[in-house]
């Protein structure tokens, strides 16, 4: 008797405590309602300008040597000229060939310098898919409001705007206390081997670091996450890691007429049909765990529950992460069979199959774990493995989701996108921005535009256009970005 009254007492003590904690958990929220900045009538000649950026064909081909440059040439050769002013006081160095690093000098020259970042390849356009776009992809049509073709959303808008807004300080006469940096990548789309890369190395060979550096990244999305209101302004501040694994299992070969029990094919598909049932477990990364406690304030008392009482319900928040495939790719490590080769005729017994398993790494598991684990699951179906590893990057470094930088970004995103709740996120694909660790450890990824989901997916698709109000907002975010930095005060 008396250990049952002891067992309930406990029970209520842990009750209570956590619905104190839920109680005492105060996420930022967003009011909905706010406006977002109105950046009024944009001169025509500035669209004109955006329009014209568009209009390069900057392709990257997936053998960089193969690439056709004289787009990116033409792309080169225009900045200069519609930004005259710009070209006259920030110095343009060239890395590596394509890669554009401006430096607009600052007054101290103690401080250290910010870097904003952005890159002017883009994504080419699915062949068979030209008819359904309402304006052609490299047009810049100005039209309904919006500005259309390849590079609106990913990313020329974001070097057009940085240069735009650099601009208008210069006109003003405005002066930065330190110095920035504009630099622009030429094959971000193909993995930045030959741009961010080479830029990071330029850098870091001079011994020149950063106070913070911002790329391209998350926007303002609204309807992003069910249940969540208020639109939310994603940061990135880390990126999973990625692999290529190609498989390569031995068969005996010969004549199909006599088989034996498992044809290499059959091996491989087992393999297959093992790695799928065999997920690596699940796990809340710090990146992940900030953006729950950013947007649970959003999410309904039970939500607001379990997170504010981490240590008891993270098993159940990964579950239910888990459960949907967007979110189970925050949470784990993602195994994706995406190509398989073998065979040569249907009554030939391939003397090999091999498949392809592209990985997604979470902080925590490495190119070299998830090499030993898959060749612990061929060993456990006795299959005799060899792995090779054809391209590979470890999970990115981790920034800060508080510090300087962090914090000037969300002040101006309450600034811009009033009503917007700003969180931090970890990055599925990858950007440029992962380079330049190498000279900085605030390395951030946000676009500040205002979309909805469905404008978000127009990017690398049929229709990417970005709104004219988009892009006002754009300009006038950067413009306070560098206006803003050293005086606090102004924000
Ligand atoms: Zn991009």
């Amino acid at each position: 008797m008396l250990f049952l009254l002891i067992a309930i007492s406990l029970l209520c003590c842990l009750a209570a405590a956590v619905l104190i904690q839920t109680f005492l958990f105060r996420p930022p929220r967003g009011s909905p309602d706010a406006a977002p900045y109105d950046p009024g009538e944009i001169p025509g000649e500035v669209l004109e300008r955006l329009s014209k950026a568009i209009s390069f064909p900057s392709i990257c081909a997936q053998n960089y040597a193969e690439t056709d440059f004289a787009p990116f040439d033409g792309f080169i050769a225009f900045l200069a000229e519609a930004y005259p002013l710009f070209h006259s006081i920030a110095v343009l160095q060239r890395v590596n060939g394509y890669a554009l690093v401006y430096r607009w000098k600052g007054e101290d020259a103690s401080l250290l310098p910010v870097m904003l970042t952005a890159h002017y390849d883009v994504v080419p356009v699915e062949s068979g898919t030209e008819a359904g776009w309402k304006y052609p992809p490299f047009s810049g049509a100005v039209a309904e409001g919006r500005i259309w073709g390849r590079g609106t959303l990913d990313i020329k808008s974001q070097i057009t705007a940085h240069i735009e807004a650099a601009e208008t300080l210069m006109r003003r006469g405005f002066v930065p206390k330190r110095d920035f940096y504009f630099v622009y990548g030429q094959d971000e789309e193909t993995g930045g081997f030959n741009g961010a890369y080479k830029v990071a190395g330029y850098f870091a060979e001079r011994g020149i670091r950063f106070e913070g550096v911002l790329d391209e990244g998350g926007f303002a999305v609204s309807g992003i996450l069910k249940g969540v209101a208020s639109p939310l302004a994603l940061i990135g501040v880390a990126e999973k890691g990625h692999a290529n694994y190609e498989l390569t299992l031995e068969g005996e070969g010969g004549h199909s007429s006599m088989p034996p029990a498992h044809t290499a094919v059959g091996n491989a598909a087992r393999l297959c049909a093992a790695i799928e049932a065999n997920p690596l477990p699940t796990r809340l990364t710090a990146p992940v765990l900030r953006m729950l406690r950013s947007i649970a304030g959003e999410m309904g008392f039970v939500v607001r529950m379990a997170v504010a009482n981490i240590g008891i319900f993270k098993p159940l928040i990964l579950k239910i992460l888990s459960a949907s495939y967007i979110t189970n790719a925050m949470v784990r490590t993602t195994f994706a069979a995406t190509m398989a080769r073998a065979g040569s005729a249907p009554n030939v017994l391939p003397q090999k199959a091999q498949v392809l398993i592209n990985v997604r790494l979470l902080h925590g598991d490495s190119v070299e774990s998830v090499s030993a684990y898959f060749k612990k699951i061929a060993e456990r179906l006795k299959l005799p493995l060899s792995v090779g590893i054809l391209t590979a990057e470890e999970a990115s470094q981790v920034s800060p989701a508080d510090g300087t930088v962090y914090r000037r970004l969300t002040a101006l995103i309450d600034e811009v996108f009033p009503g917007v709740i700003s969180s931090p996120y970890l990055v599925m694909g990858g950007t440029d921005a992962r380079k330049y660790y190498k000279v900085c450890d605030h390395v951030y990824r946000f676009t500040p535009m205002l979309v909805t989901n469905e404008e978000k997916d127009t990017a690398h698709n049929t229709n990417e256009s970005v709104t004219i109000a988009n892009y006002g907002r754009m300009i006038h975010f950067f413009t306070r970005f560098i206006e803003g930095f050293d005086k606090p005060p102004a924000f």
